[in-house]
Formats: C-alpha cells, sequence, structure tokens
C-alpha cells in the first residue's frame, strides 16, 4: 500500500503579517512535484490561520498548532475543534514536545486532544518523541510506545492521521537524527502498529521525521523505508522549505 510522502511546516510562534504573506508567496510560485505524491500542509500561529488559507495555492493543506481538548465553551485563551472545522482548517498538529514539556500535556491530555478533534473531523499530525535524558537511559522505544498506546487507547481509525517522530534532542538543535537511527524509531513504530493497532494501520500510517530537517539532510531521511515525510520547524520559514517537498521524490 502506497503511503503518500507528507511535508508539514510547523512556523510555531513566529512571523508577523507581512513576513506569513512573504512566505506564503514563495510557497505559492514554487514548482514542486504534483499533489499525487506529496502532501504539503503548513502550520502558522492561529491568528495568521485565515490570511494563510485565504493566500495560500489550493493544493497545500492548513494546520493549527494546537486546539482545545473538547468541545469550546468557557476556557479562555482556548481554540475549539469546531472553531477551525469552521473556519475550513482541515489539520491540526496536536502533542508537540513544546507543549507537552513547557506546558506540561500528559500522554492522556493529547490522546484526549487526538480523540477529540478527530470526532469533530480534523485530521491530525500527532507527535512522539523522547527527550536526550530518556534516549540515553535507552528509553527511546518505551517512550513512544506508551506516547502512542495513550493515543492508540481512545481512537479506532487511524486514516486521518500523521504521526510525527520528532526526537526533543533534535528540536531545534541543529542536531539532526542521523537516517539510521530514525529509521529505527520509525520500524519500531510501525511494528508496534502492526502488533498492536493492525497490520492494515501498520502498513498505510505515515510515519514522519521532524528535528532540525534541511534541505541539506532531508533526501537521506527521505530515502528511508520507514520514514514518509518531514515535520519541518524552523527551515519551513525559509525557501528551503521547496527544497524539502522536492526530497518527496
Ligand atoms: P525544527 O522543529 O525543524 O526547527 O527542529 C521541528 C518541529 O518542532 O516540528
Amino acid at each position: 500500500m502506497g503511503r503518500k510522502f507528507f511535508v508539514g511546516g510547523n512556523w510555531k510562534c513566529n512571523g508577523t503579517a507581512d513576513e506569513v504573506k512573504k512566505i506564503v508567496s514563495t510557497l505559492n510560485e514554487a514548482e514542486v512535484p504534483s499533489e499525487d505524491v506529496v502532501e504539503v500542509v503548513v502550520s502558522p500561529p492561529f491568528v495568521f490561520l485565515p490570511l494563510v488559507k485565504s493566500l495560500l495555492r489550493s493544493d497545500f493543506g492548513v494546520a493549527a498548532q494546537n486546539c482545545w481538548v473538547r468541545k469550546g465553551g468557557a476556557f479562555t485563551g482556548e481554540i475549539s475543534s469546531e472553531m477551525l472545522v469552521n473556519l475550513g482548517i482541515p489539520w491540526v498538529i496536536l502533542g508537540h514536545s513544546e507543549r507537552r514539556l513547557l506546558l506540561g500535556e500528559s500522554n492522556e491530555f493529547v490522546a484526549d486532544k487526538v480523540a477529540y478533534a478527530l470526532s469533530q473531523g480534523l485530521k491530525v499530525i500527532a507527535c512522539v518523541g523522547e527527550t536526550l535524558e530518556q534516549r540515553e537511559a535507552g528509553k527511546t522505544m518505551d517512550v513512544v510506545a506508551a506516547q502512542t498506546k495513550a493515543i492508540a487507547d481512545k481512537i479506532s481509525d487511524w486514516t486521518n492521521v500523521v504521526l510525527a517522530y520528532e526526537p526533543v534532542w533534535a528540536i531545534g538543535t541543529g542536531k539532526v537524527a542521523t537516517p539510521v537511527q530514525a529509521q529505527e524509531v520509525h520500524s519500531f513504530l510501525r511494528e508496534w502498529f502492526h502488533t498492536n493497532v493492525s497490520p492494515d494501520v501498520a502498513a498505510s500510517v505515515r510515519i514522519i521525521y521532524g528535528g532540525s530537517v534541511t534541505a541539506a539532510n532531508c533526501k537521506e531521511l527521505a530515502a528511508q523505508p520507514d520514514v514518509d515525510g518531514f515535520l519541518v520547524g524552523g527551515a519551513s520559514l525559509k525557501p528551503e522549505f521547496v527544497d524539502i517537498i522536492k526530497s518527496a521524490t
């Protein structure tokens, strides 16, 4: 079963309206492989979502960087899945390590968010990954399995989920996982799905890599059999994001 290459751009908490317009116009002018070959989704901060959606080429998708864990209401400062759906935003990133670590989002909380967002019709980029301390203690596989299991316990349909493996020590550090390190975890996760969810999900779920992906290192990573794409932070704000999209072929 073919897994379509997926490239997400996580802009995090960056940009002014003018900068955002500039990034969008670079993307709009870019020549990239067709939609049949690569799915591209960019994730601006909430306040720029309508702007980006209105300007961005129609073959690229848009994602929010977070959403509330259940139906909206008296939750000051939060944005609900319903609002994203209402604005026509198809995707949301959930469980990013910056939220897990800086804002204390637990595996269960992230899993509840994933389940609720899916129930409202959103597609989810769900992030997992170990810290340096956990890797050095030999706990990488336990950590990513526990993060994935928490989600698997709460959802039954993985069709609209892309799993992003993002080792925390590689995020924003310039210290990318080697192709071997990435492949090792991706194939472990695929095997985990095979055993704990189903062979079908294992074969079809896209597992993408994130953490200091650049135009210079993406080709080698993309060549790994279980790396189905990327979630790109810093480099997604730069023109080199186009080269990363091109690594799909
Ligand atoms: P980075 O971020 O590419 O800047 O390391 C990746 C991410 O956090 O998704």
